[in-house]
């Protein structure tokens, strides 16, 4: 019996020691949040045999999370539906448990092969309500010395369908849209709007986000559909955050005019709306992109706001009310007359 075999065998006689506890639900999410961590800290498999290897060493640290982490998913999805969400995590973190296994034991070959299907699986387990079908992202081998193929070959699927948010101002509405994932870059027109707007995609391999003032500047290490590896780095002041494990399928959602209006999850999808530094939503639509008077507003809030403690918490909260409120001024013409009313009355009176 291997190692990996070991640890699976092991995870199982601890589940059966301790079923779940928490009902389905809170728990799982819990289980979901650390099992996300943990894919995203899969060590790339070692390229070649050596004496001290980074990856080994990782995996070997890793493997005894992993295998704590397996038995509460097998004891959640022993509580849970046969089939469901916790089934597919349970088996996504196995095929974890075994890569790392490999990894761990410095069997390189296996490890490769392994910690492909886990990333599959991994992906997987988010398809039930992921927002695009067919055409997995590229899962490939580097480099593949039997087929002759590597991991940067046009991908052999004609077409990619994805559920995409227009990012025009006033719009962001889904439709829709079918696509060749042979590249990343793709021009669209809204089927709602029928504005113009472009998707970038990739598959994440890593993300950092940091704060900067009110803003946090994300760094995503990605390999673009159809080829090569690239670092894409934005700003965003909506005080919302992108939730993207290592594998995940995104799209860089670029408005008509340019400017990055919104990042979709489409393995989750999940969508973060990209407030550029200097966004002031109900204003912009009250008073239009552009307009002087904006300029009062955005002083008021990065000198008074952005300097008191209150003063962040409630950006964060327009932040996070400001775009449906500015969508509903926009839409319903004496709304935005009463919200201009509100805003002229305010503005004599900022510092
Ligand atoms: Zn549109």
């Amino acid at each position: 019996m291997g190692l990996g075999d070991e640890m699976v065998e092991r995870a199982r006689a601890e589940a059966a020691q301790s079923p779940a506890s928490a009902p389905a639900g809170e728990g799982t999410d819990a289980l979901r949040g650390e099992a996300a961590a943990l894919a995203a800290a899969l060590p790339e498999p070692p390229a070649y045999r050596r004496a001290r290897d980074p990856a080994r060493e990782k995996a070997q640290e890793l493997l005894p999370v992993a295998v704590s982490l397996l038995s509460r998913a097998f004891a959640a999805a022993e509580a849970a539906p046969a089939g469901g969400r916790e089934t597919r995590l349970a088996q996504a973190l196995e095929a974890q448990v075994r890569a790392l296994a490999a990894m761990a034991e410095g069997d390189i070959a296996a490890g490769d092969d392994l910690a492909r299907e886990a990333r599959a699986l991994w992906r997987e387990r988010g398809r039930v309500g992921a927002l695009f079908a067919a055409g997995a992202p590229p899962t490939r081998k580097a480099f593949d010395r039997e087929a002759g193929t590597s991991r940067y070959d046009p991908l052999p699927e004609p077409t990619l369908a994805a559920e995409l948010f227009c990012p025009n101002q006033g719009c962001q509405r889904p439709s829709p849209y079918e696509l060749s994932p042979a590249h990343a870059t793709h021009r669209f027109r809204c089927a709602r709007c029928e504005k113009p707007f472009t998707g970038h995609f990739v598959e994440l391999r890593s993300a950092q986000a940091r704060s900067i003032g009110s803003a946090t500047h994300y760094a995503l290490r990605v390999f673009p559909l159809g080829g090569g590896e690239a670092t894409l780095e934005f700003d965003d002041t909506s005080g919302g955050s992108l939730s993207a494990t290592q594998g995940d399928l995104l799209v860089l959602l670029y408005a008509g005019t340019g400017s990055l209006g919104a990042v979709e999850n489409l393995s989750t999808g999940q969508v973060l709306w990209i407030a550029p530094k200097g966004a002031c939503f109900l204003a912009t639509a009250v008073y239009g992109e552009g307009a002087a008077e904006l300029d009062d507003f955005r002083r008021f809030r990065d000198r008074v706001l952005a300097a008191r403690a209150w003063g962040r918490a409630l950006i964060r909260l327009y932040f996070a009310v400001g775009p449906s409120l500015a969508r509903m001024a926009r839409r319903n013409p004496a709304l935005g007359r009463l919200a201009r009313r509100g805003l002229e009355a305010l503005r004599p009176r900022l510092p």
